[in-house]
């Protein structure tokens, strides 16, 4: 896996392990020694992730009169990063160690100068995470022990790059060499992927893999208002993969260069509360977020300060990570920046005839932008659960129904008679129509139990011969309490039927 602070993090590490154990998610090219940044989903991981597009999908689309939905080209002309700005900025600035040849996102390198008697002797260089204080007075410490300064190391003071010039950056430690003098100042590094569309291999062939999906939906914005199905406020979304170079991928999931996203464009009128809408969306998010499993508690907001130059507004919606509060899903009010953009770039009008203000303009948006890959993540961190039962200890992931990889399992009690294998086979014919149902024979019930706790399946049902010989009743066992009840056949379609849609 990428090498992290998540080592010095049990809870992630933990989730980490039962990630590669149970088949939820594995390092790429892992035979070849991994690919730093790219990450593959495996049977279990497969199913969670769609089970969480295919919710996000129904709510936001189906469910929902006014957004339709689009899937938009990877590839797409390169005029199209031209007038979004990306060509021209979307870039992170970045530091090189010319020792160890290791990379830094500047942004995220905080650094801590030394007082020593009043005077500034050097500094402790200190990866952003979750508890800064901690880690700067940890690292006062080493830096009081290896030079052995006399005096109060007093005050620390946490800087971030911004803040230094040319020659500071020569004094400040590397955090792979952890002294200083190899760190280069930061230079901005553009981070859209480059390749090479057709045979000709000269500049006018580059061409990137999208960043982000949302440009995706600017550029079929005219599109969809021209097959006349929408009217204003209305939104586009998409799901599809983004590709960012990242600087320093890390946490696991949580950045990584190939990831997913769930975008919305939401079109509002330029003379409306945009604000209104804006503040409405933030809501939508959040109580859908908690719909699909994650405690309200561990749910924050970051209502940002410092805006890009087209936004007007935006907040994060931020949860408690194994690393520390960090954003999930952004949603940010842009104006009407980018139609303005490709209006200009491409000479196409991007105007909309609103029918109730019977006039011409160019719609505002609001865009709700969600990491598949980093709420997948959030998920896990939620679902992760260790407890005790009956004096043994199990681990248990705790997904809600809609989500769990797998609703049910069908377990015959004994796997050498036939007529419980046969019967228990039946019900899994039934249910497999509608569910994702996972067939396990192997061993004794208890361990078969436990191993559908660690993938997350809600419920259990055990055929044994009370089912055959007496009342055709199954046992019922319930992830989470472990209770287990006797239910006919038909009570338990009924019941899944009802707990799942
Ligand atoms: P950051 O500042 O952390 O790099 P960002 O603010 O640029 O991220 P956006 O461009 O707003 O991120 O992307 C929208 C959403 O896409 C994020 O809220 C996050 O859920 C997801 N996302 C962005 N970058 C990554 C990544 N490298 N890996 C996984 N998910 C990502």
């Amino acid at each position: 896996m990428a090498k992290s602070k998540a080592s010095a993090n049990p809870l992630m590490d933990a989730i980490v392990a039962v990630c590669k154990r149970r088949g939820f998610i594995f390092q790429s090219s892992e035979i070849y020694g991994g690919y730093n940044g790219f990450f593959d989903f495996g049977p279990l991981g497969v199913e969670l992730k769609k089970n969480i597009k295919d919710a996000w999908w129904k709510d936001m689309v189906h469910r929902r009169e006014d957004i339709e939905g689009l899937d938009s080209s990877i590839i797409m002309s390169p005029k199209i990063w031209v007038a979004s700005g990306h060509v021209g900025g979307f870039s992170d600035p970045m530091v090189d160690c010319k020792v160890s040849k290791m990379r830094y996102r500047a942004d995220q390198l905080f650094y801590a100068p030394v007082i020593v008697d009043g005077e500034k002797v050097g500094y402790v260089s200190i990866l952003e995470d979750g508890n800064m204080q901690a880690d700067a007075e940890a690292a006062a410490e080493k830096m009081k022990r290896k030079g052995g300064h006399q005096g109060e190391l007093a005050p620390i003071e946490l800087k971030e790059y911004t803040e230094a010039d040319e020659s500071e950056w020569a004094l400040i430690p590397s955090p792979a060499t952890g002294e200083p003098g190899s760190l280069t100042a930061p230079r901005e590094f553009n981070l859209m992927f480059e390749t090479k569309v057709g045979a000709l291999s000269d500049s006018s062939a580059v061409a990137y893999l999208r960043p982000e999906t949302a440009q995706g939906i600017f550029a079929n914005y005219k599109n969809v208002v021209d097959t006349g199905r929408v009217k204003i406020p209305f939104g586009i979304a998409q799901i599809g993969k983004a590709f960012r170079n990242e600087i320093t991928p890390k946490n696991f999931i949580f950045r990584s260069r190939e990831f997913e996203q769930m975008e919305i464009e939401y079109f509002v009128s330029p003379d409306g509360d945009w604000s209104e809408i804006h503040q409405d969306w933030i809501k939508y998010c959040h109580d859908w977020l908690i719909s699909v499993g994650l405690p309200e508690e561990m749910l924050g907001r970051d209502v940002h300060e410092k805006l890009a130059h087209y936004a007007k507004a935006c907040t994060d919606i931020t949860f408690q990570f194994p690393f520390g509060e960090q954003e999930l899903w952004g949603i940010a009010a842009r104006g009407d920046f980018d139609l303005t953009q490709h209006a200009e770039h491409s000479g196409k009008p991007m105007e909309i005839f609103d029918e109730t203000a019977k006039k011409k303009y160019i719609p505002h948006v609001i865009e709700p932008s969600l990491g598949v890959d980093r709420l997948l993540l959030a998920l896990l961190t939620a679902a992760y659960t260790e407890d005790e039962v009956g004096g043994e200890k199990r681990t248990v992931m705790k997904f809600h129904p809609r989500i769990a990889p797998y609703k049910v399992a069908v377990l015959p009690l004994l796997k050498n008679k036939p007529e419980l294998v046969g019967r228990a086979r039946s019900i899994f014919e039934k249910l497999s129509r509608r569910y994702n149902v996972f067939w396990d024979t192997a061993g004794a019930i208890g361990k078969r139990y436990r191993r559908q706790d660690e993938a997350g399946t809600p419920w259990c049902v055990t055929i044994d011969f009370d089912t055959i010989e007496k009342d055709g009743t199954v046992t019922l066992r319930d992830r989470d309490t472990t209770e287990q009840k006797r239910i006919s056949e038909e009570e338990l379609y009924k019941f899944l039927d009802e707990s799942l849609f």
